[in-house]
């Protein structure tokens, strides 16, 4: 069983697909790491968005995967902390909306989740990756919720960055990301929208629960 969650950043959307895979014994793919996991090797090897051949040749010499605690390996390195920090950030859309990167990065989401029920979240989970998935939810939050969200999270991890900063980056990247000619951040016309804007996360969990139980 496949179960995508898309919406854009601070929505909730990880933590969700995280504790939702954990209650239902699934595989968790937080795909957005890996986008960030890119971008963080092309910035530390200077290769800029727009140097298409660089790019391959980084993702054909780049390894990503996750550790049993659903955090980042490149190249067998732990680089969690720093895929989370403003420059990756600030970067990441940039990457992401290069076909190529996106090429090799959808293909390896559909490996992963090949052999294990999963839960996906990311933009293009239930347009592009997994078009049939069983389910797809896309998430939606008032802009203010998701940018003290995401600095509370942020100010967890020790990554320094004001609020106003974290606010400007989600904007600009819900613009980036639903501008970009390949798959760009959109609800799939079957998607279920659910608003975060009041809830919990258990709220969230249970909400999205009540509709696999339903059908299930
Ligand atoms: O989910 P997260 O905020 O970590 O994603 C970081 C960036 O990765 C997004 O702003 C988007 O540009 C890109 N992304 C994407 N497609 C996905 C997941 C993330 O383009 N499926």
């Amino acid at each position: 069983m496949i179960i995508a969650i898309d919406g854009p950043s601070g929505t909730g959307k990880s933590t969700t697909a995280r504790l939702l895979a954990r209650d239902l014994g699934f595989v968790y793919l937080d795909t957005g790491a890996m986008y960030r996991a890119i971008t963080f090797a092309a910035l530390a090897a200077k290769i800029p968005p727009s140097d298409t051949a660089g790019l391959l040749k980084l993702l054909e010499t780049t390894s990503v995967d996750f550790d049993s605690d659903n955090k980042i390996l490149i190249n067998g390195v732990s680089r969690e902390q720093e895929i989370r920090g403003a420059e990756v950030s600030a970067n990441t859309s940039l990457y992401s909306a290069v076909p190529e990167v996106r090429k090799v990065l959808t293909n390896l989401q559909r490996e992963i989740a090949k052999t294990h029920s999963a839960v996906l979240d990311g933009r293009d989970i239930g347009t592009v990756v997994f078009p049939n998935a069983d389910f797809k939810f896309f998430l939606v939050t008032d802009i203010k919720v998701r940018a003290a969200r995401r600095f509370e999270e942020l100010k967890e991890k020790g990554i320094p960055m004001t609020l106003e900063e974290v606010e400007k980056n989600l904007l600009e990247r819900d613009a980036l990301d639903s501008s970009r000619k390949e798959a760009p951040l959109r609800k799939a016309e079957d998607a279920i929208e659910i608003d975060t804007t009041q809830l919990s996360i258990t709220q969230q969990v249970q909400k999205i629960r009540d509709y696999v139980g339903v059908v299930a």
